[in-house]
């Protein structure tokens, strides 16, 4: 149900996503940083989406699939999205998840594999004004919604939640990792545009995974 197929929709619909927002994003950074959050991401899109028919053709496992995802945007990427985005697709890819089947648990496993990865690479943690405010409050609330037995979707709809009272959060706080700790205290009263983007993913693909129940209901 879940396997290479949606993983391409997923890839496709994140990307697409990310294009329409590339004025949004820049505007977020704008406030706090230098502006490009949009323009680097939305490069990083077009990539894949190129990639995408490749990929459809040429790899069988879902974990190859994100690695070559993850080693795109970290070679093509500028500034700090380029390895923290890039990572946080490398180490979900880590897990081999095979060809037919990403099961619920593969899902959330993946999910909390990249935020660990991201945090390794940025030396970041949560509080800090990042994308991880958002992705490890997602991972928590998805590894409960596992717990009880969600489907699918419901898991992803789980992450989406926490993952907009955490991009709500980062208003609240100063900046203390990448270029909106430069601008300190000032940073305080915008939204993280990274976290932004995390949020803008789950929301990609929740609405392919629902999508995907609904067609076979
Ligand atoms: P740059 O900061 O190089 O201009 P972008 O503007 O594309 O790159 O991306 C900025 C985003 O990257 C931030 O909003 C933040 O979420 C994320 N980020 C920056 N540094 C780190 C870090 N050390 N750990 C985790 N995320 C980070
Ligand atoms: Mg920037």
């Amino acid at each position: 149900m879940f396997g290479k197929d949606y993983m391409l929709d997923a890839l496709e619909a994140i990307s697409k996503d990310i294009i329409e927002h590339e004025e949004e994003l820049n505007h977020l950074d704008n406030l706090i940083g230098d502006g490009d959050h949009g323009t680097n991401m939305a490069r990083f899109a077009r990539i894949i989406l190129r990639d995408l028919p490749g990929l459809a053709a040429s790899k069988d496992n879902m974990g190859e699939i994100l690695q070559h995802v993850g080693m795109r945007c970290i070679t093509e990427i500028g500034g700090s999205a380029g390895p923290v985005f890039g990572k946080f697709y490398l180490q979900a890819g880590m897990l081999k998840i095979d060809n037919l089947d990403m099961e619920e648990a593969n899902l959330v496993a993946a999910f909390e594999e990249g935020a660990m990865g991201v945090a390794h690479i940025g030396r970041s943690t949560e509080g800090e004004k990042t994308m991880l405010d958002a992705l490890f409050p997602a991972v928590r609330a998805m590894e409960q919604a596992l717990e009880e037995g969600n489907s699918f979707p419901e898991i992803l709809l789980a992450g989406i939640e926490a993952a907009k009272a955490g991009v709500e959060y980062t208003k609240t706080i100063q900046a203390s990792k990448g270029r909106a700790a430069y601008i300190g205290e000032r940073s305080i009263g915008h939204q993280d545009p990274g976290a932004t983007t995390v949020m803008l993913m789950l929301q990609s693909m929740y609405r392919v995974a629902a999508a995907r129940n609904a067609e076979q209901d």
